[in-house]
């Protein structure tokens, strides 16, 4: 079932904490863990308490109401994510178990690292007046509160044009849920979270691209402004700590969105750093928008939003999916890096998630780079940013937590 020999060509966990003293060793187990997935022992489940911690989630990428745990937390706050079921036939995944009473990860029998299940946050179990569990409505990490409003995306409606890594419409067409959530469901559930103290620092949106309109995306742009609208309300109409993660926007949408609402930061996610790839990868956003007109909008984002309130995320890794993706780990790097670099010297950071190959995209069953790829892609886009001076605090450790390399801005 996985490669019998996968340890052998690769660096190990803690080989590479060693080797690179400059990276938080939370950050390389969690995105190893990320890499490569978890499982969970009978007594691991056992010490999942359904009325303290997050175990049912509908989101984008994600529907489930069992009782396993949505994600995990370490000992530093750090987060790790494991959304989806993870299909990576070549690495077995870490092991969630119980060893003296602790709930700890654990890889060929060693304990790594202990973690901690989320914690529920006290809207989760209640209902809209409408009687739809706020659960289904806002989802939630630890530190944040995460709106889904529209659960497909337009360019899976035409075949081939979807993202070759995303599981959006496998995961709508494998549920019940609706694709529009209700603009009156989102804003109560958000005024019912927000009175829980001490809990949340920011508020998310996004969702699949919605291409209609009376220009091309404003259908998007209305959905948008209209919930942002009604959540700038709890703000005295004031910004509030908040990021969109959208399809690239025109100036003319961004400066209504900026203008209109209280949204503080924005974020066009162009999935991988080389035109070709993009093309090949992304072929919707490449044939609607194209590789230079994405990183044209995220230039314009900045004039509108400020420096340190625009960036761009990559799945990391998938520009090395097979067979058109680069061949050598090295190759993959400095050219993702140098182009990371040409976005942040006009004010863009760019920040990754790890590349998770999830059952229901078109890239099942291929294989992620090596930990040591991660590590070197984090270690870099930390230190471009940093060369620039771009603050990365709307997308760190805080906000967010699903970035590896954002993790290091808090060192
Ligand atoms: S734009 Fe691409 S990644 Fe985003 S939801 Fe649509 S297909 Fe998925």
């Amino acid at each position: 079932m996985f490669e019998r020999d996968w340890r052998e060509k690769e660096e190990s966990l803690s080989q590479l904490i060693k080797k690179y003293p400059d990276v938080s060793p939370f950050v390389v187990i969690k995105t190893d863990v990320q890499r490569r997935g978890v499982v969970y022992t009978e007594n691991a489940l056992r010490k999942v308490d359904p009325e303290r911690h997050i175990t049912k989630i509908r989101s984008d990428y994600y529907d489930k109401e069992d009782l396993t745990p949505v994600s995990l937390l370490m000992r530093d706050g750090t987060t790790i994510f494991n959304e989806g079921v993870l299909v990576d036939t070549t690495r077995e995944p870490y092991t969630v178990d119980v060893v003296d009473d602790k709930i700890m990860l654990v890889d060929e029998g060693r304990v790594i690292e202990e973690v901690f299940y989320w914690e529920k946050p006290d809207y989760y179990d209640k209902l809209t007046s409408g009687g739809v569990p706020m659960w289904q409505v806002v989802s939630a990490r630890p530190q944040r509160l995460t709106i889904h409003p529209n659960q497909f995306c337009d360019f899976w409606k035409k075949p081939g044009q979807g993202c070759k890594f995303c599981v959006m419409a496998a995961t709508y067409k494998a549920g019940d849920k609706p694709s529009l959530l209700s603009v009156s469901d989102i804003t109560e559930t958000i005024g019912e979270a927000l009175r829980e103290p001490g809990r949340n620092v920011c508020i998310f949106l996004t969702g699949g691209t919605l291409r209609g309109g009376a220009k091309f995306l404003d259908e998007e742009v209305d959905l948008y402004e209209r919930i942002l609208g009604e959540i700038s309300k709890y703000f005295d109409g004031k910004k509030f700590p908040s990021q969109l993660i959208s399809t690239a926007f025109s100036g003319e949408q961004l400066r209504r969105l900026y203008d209109n609402t209280g949204l503080a930061t924005y974020t066009a996610d162009i999935e991988v750093l080389n035109k070709d790839l993009f093309e090949w990868i992304c072929p919707g956003k490449a044939s609607e928008i194209g590789y230079e007109g994405w990183k044209e909008r995220l230039y314009q984002a900045v004039d509108i939003f400020g420096p340190g309130n625009v960036n761009t995320g990559i799945v990391g890794g998938v520009e090395m999916a097979a067979p058109n993706g680069f061949k050598t780990e090295d190759e993959a790097l400095s050219s993702s890096l140098a182009e990371a670099e040409d976005l942040a010297s006009h004010g863009i950071s760019v920040v990754s998630c790890v590349w998770r190959v999830l059952r229901g995209s078109v890239f099942f069953r291929q294989t992620v780079p090596s930990l040591e790829y991660y590590v070197r892609l984090s270690f870099g886009l930390d230190r471009i940013r940093r060369k620039y001076g771009i603050s990365v605090d709307m997308d760190n450790y805080r906000r967010c937590g699903n970035h590896p390399d954002t993790d290091l801005a808090r060192i």
